[in-house]
């Protein structure tokens, strides 16, 4: 009956595989090694930090950077996002599930807490928690979020909005409009829009009320002369067309804008996309988006560079995709990418840190650790905080 009970399992597993290989095996060419490789950028010496860089590549893990290494620079080559001196590990889990979600994920960084799957700046009570970057409202400080989903959507929203589903993103953006941030820059308009809004509430025309630039396209960016920006550039999550702005341009104009203010900043970017080529299991969109955020980094790691007060650190929120790098049987210069989900997995995450107290993130964290150590470090609070309803 055992030797029975073996054989149907064998067979069953050989059969299983021979179904799912042809959909979740993918071929990429390998770049080839640049002459010059980027140098590892040095420690900086610790000192107060007055502004703080967060970039959260969306289910972004290790396989996804390598990938995207390996196809856009090579196998000596490094990726913006590997010149960060200061590497550490992340835990994800969540408090109802070992595999988080993008909502309790972004709300661990964001509130210093442990949350549900699908909860947007609430506790596992449903009771609101205050954000690193309101604490940074409060403190005076600039703050901004820029994000290639569209701006309500669950990672941005767990830094601006508290709402008990992720899926609520008509409140999200009602919650964005008092919430004192200068920069705003993504998709979303649907959201906005009272042409699409279910209560036809026009959120556009209020944000213009209370001070805001809207912006439609990448020329309105390019020609934007406001210190408040509401950046809504495709109905929902960006598309990639002609018009939309890079990851890179979004995030140099957040620092522009951002950097004017002597108290300091705080800005997440978020590269969310990574995430959906995960979910779709389709690695040439994965390395277009890991190209397009690895941009974004360089545009950070400039502006830190130069300005010496400045923490840039880059982390996930979860993997996506179970990606793996496979033994290599196809011929020439290409990499096998295997798949072995279409959702997160529960694998740690990289996080990479350069700036002041960047050691600080050294070692093995939970993600509740970083978020906490962010707000401590930029002086605005003790996360968590409980808000009353
Ligand atoms: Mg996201
Ligand atoms: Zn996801």
């Amino acid at each position: 009956m055992k030797k029975l009970s073996l054989l149907l399992i064998i067979t069953l597993t050989a059969f299983a595989c021979e179904q799912s290989e042809p959909d979740t095996t993918e071929v990429i060419s390998v770049a080839e090694s640049q002459s010059s490789v980027p140098e590892m950028l040095p420690l900086v010496e610790d000192r107060p930090v007055k502004n703080i860089i967060f970039l959260i590549g969306d289910g972004t893990g290790l396989a996804q950077i390598t990938a995207g290494q390996y196809a856009l620079v090579g196998p000596d080559g490094l990726l913006n996002m590997q010149t960060m001196p200061v590497t550490g590990i992340v835990k994800t889990h969540s408090s109802d599930n070992l595999i988080t979600d993008s909502a309790s994920g972004a709300t661990a960084y964001s509130c210093g807490l442990k949350t549900y799957n699908g909860a947007i700046g609430v506790d596992p009570n449903v009771t609101p928690c205050k954000t690193i970057l309101e604490l940074a409202e409060e403190k005076g400080l600039s703050t901004g979020l820029v994000s290639t989903s569209s701006i309500t959507h669950a990672t941005p929203a767990s830094y601006a909005a508290h709402v008990e589903q992720r899926s609520m993103q008509e409140e999200i953006a009602v919650d964005f409009l008092d919430s004192g941030i200068e920069v705003f820059l993504g998709g979303g308009v649907k959201w906005f829009s009272p042409e699409q809004r279910t209560d036809s509430l026009n959120l556009m025309g209020q944000f213009k009320d209370s001070g805001y630039q809207v912006l439609l396209n990448e020329q309105d960016l390019m020609n934007s002369n406001s210190d408040r920006l509401l950046g809504l550039f495709a109905e929902d999550g960006m598309e990639r067309n002609d018009g939309e702005p890079s990851s890179e341009l979004m995030t140099r104009k957040a620092l522009e804008i951002l950097s004017q203010n002597d108290e300091g900043f705080f800005l997440m970017v978020e590269g969310s996309q990574i995430d959906w080529a995960g979910h779709g299991n389709d690695s040439e969109y994965l390395i277009r988006e890991v190209q397009d955020f690895d941009n974004a980094v360089k545009a950070a790691l400039e502006f830190a560079q130069e300005d010496g007060e400045t923490l840039v650190v880059l982390t996930a929120d979860h993997e996506t995709g179970g990606m793996t790098l496979q033994r290599q049987q196809a011929e020439g210069d290409s990499l096998e990418i295997y798949w072995t989900t279409g959702y997160h997995t529960g694998t740690p995450v990289p996080l990479m840190a350069y700036g002041p107290h960047a050691l600080e993130f050294m070692g093995w964290r939970d993600n509740t650790y970083v978020g906490i150590k962010l707000a401590e470090l930029l002086e605005v609070g003790e996360l968590p905080i409980l808000l009353e309803d």
